[in-house]
């Protein structure tokens, strides 16, 4: 008998793995990472594997302030310091960085080491040692592990719970949903029939917009390296593959090096909506109005470095957020939940630091 099923193995699983007191096993769904694509008029990715999506973060960490939930400094500082967390020195940047910085943008905190990253451009593709992963966690855990266990079923017997799957069970004390705000969503709306359930999805949509600037080796560069905050939206630095996509169907000879682009994320509003095989999530009127204000100051920048057809992407969104943001105390009914579901408002911004502060936060409480 475990004291603690966590179900899933993203940022907020294996902090709880490797924080909670007590014997534990984190369920995982899947076992080697791979991307999962939902919605129509937004495209949402996220990842489902060991590690869960921030496998393929390209390691930004953004302190945020988290509605509904008061973290403790030395809760930041914990993080600070077990991710290395810095900004790159500027003999690590290229020359499309540094005209950016001398348009006012700055240097984006990263879980990343730069002396052991070697500028393969692939952070968002490609498990490497210089980046932080939440598989650092799980190493460091004591926590029992099982992948490939897909759930079928929840029971509760008086004071444990029994998780199914097709030819296996687990039984536990506690159940701490962590299966990422689409999964932990649809979990939870197997066990209760709650009409909040699954609503208020919200993804920070972004789109890249750039063109041709020749040996630019943007391609190279860790993405979004740097960035400039306009608090409802930010513009980072972005090679995207499907930017180039796009470009190459006018300019068959055009190569990588030669793309620069910005990607534009915005604060989305809290009207996407989880359904049991899909994703209902579009574009607002607010969030059409914030990328159009997005798109112009990136033009403007992109075109000062001497660019002048403009491209753009289709609106993706991979920090799905918000599902369960009805849930107060990391609670609902009997179950616990602890991760990105719990936002209470729009962040358009990194969440990984503050998805490892509430799980830091419910590790402390359950202590
Ligand atoms: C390409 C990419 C780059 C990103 N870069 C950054 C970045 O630089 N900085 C940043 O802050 N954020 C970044 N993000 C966002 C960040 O990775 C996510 O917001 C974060 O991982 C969400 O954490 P989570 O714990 O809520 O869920 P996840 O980390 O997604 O974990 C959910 C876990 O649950 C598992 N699971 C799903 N369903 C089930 C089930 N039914 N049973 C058992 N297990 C299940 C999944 O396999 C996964 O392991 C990026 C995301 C993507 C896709």
């Amino acid at each position: 008998m475990y004291d603690y099923a966590i179900v899933g193995s993203g940022v907020a699983g294996c902090t709880l793995a490797k924080e909670l007191s007590g014997k534990k096993i984190v369920i995982e769904k899947g076992e080697k990472p791979k991307y999962v694509g939902e919605g129509k008029n937004v495209l949402v990715n996220y990842v489902v594997g060991l590690g869960g999506s921030a496998v393929f973060s390209v390691g930004n960490a953004i302190k945020l302030k988290i509605k509904g939930y008061k973290i403790e400094k030395d809760i930041y500082d914990e993080i600070f310091e077990e991710l290395n967390i810095k900004e790159a020195d500027n003999t690590f940047l290229n020359d499309i960085d540094k005209e950016f910085l001398n348009f006012g943008f700055k240097k984006t905190p990263k879980f990343i080491d730069f002396e052991k990253c070697n500028k393969c451009g692939k952070c968002a593709s490609k498990i490497c040692n210089a980046k932080w992963t939440p598989l650092n966690f799980l190493k460091q855990s004591d926590a029992d592990i099982i992948t490939n266990f897909n759930i079928i079923k929840i029971e509760k017997e008086k004071e444990y719970f029994i998780i199914y799957c097709k030819n296996k069970k687990i039984k536990a004390k506690n159940i701490v949903l962590s299966a990422g705000a689409i999964n932990s969503a649809r979990i939870l709306k197997s066990l209760y029939d709650y009409e909040e359930i699954g609503k208020n999805l919200f993804v920070d949509t972004f789109i890249t917009v750039g063109g041709i600037l020749k040996d630019s080796y943007l391609n190279e560069d860790v993405p979004m390296l740097v960035y400039k905050d306009y608090d409802d939206f930010i513009l980072a630095t972005h090679y995207s593959s499907l930017l180039y996509k796009e470009i190459k169907k006018e300019h068959k000879d055009i190569r990588s090096k030669d793309i620069v682009g910005l990607m534009i994320k915005i604060k989305d509003e809290m009207e996407g909506k989880v359904l049991k095989n899909n994703i209902k999530k579009e574009i607002s009127k607010e969030d059409l109005k914030l990328l159009v204000r997005g798109i112009s100051k990136a033009t403007k920048y992109i075109n000062k470095l001497g660019v002048e057809e403009i491209y753009s992407t289709i609106p993706r969104g991979s920090h799905p957020s918000g599902t369960l943001s009805f849930i107060k105390d990391f609670m609902f009914e009997d179950i616990y939940v602890c991760d990105s579901s719990l936002f209470k408002e729009p962040l358009g911004k990194p969440p990984v630091v503050s998805i490892i502060a509430l799980a830091k936060k419910l590790s402390r409480e359950l202590s």
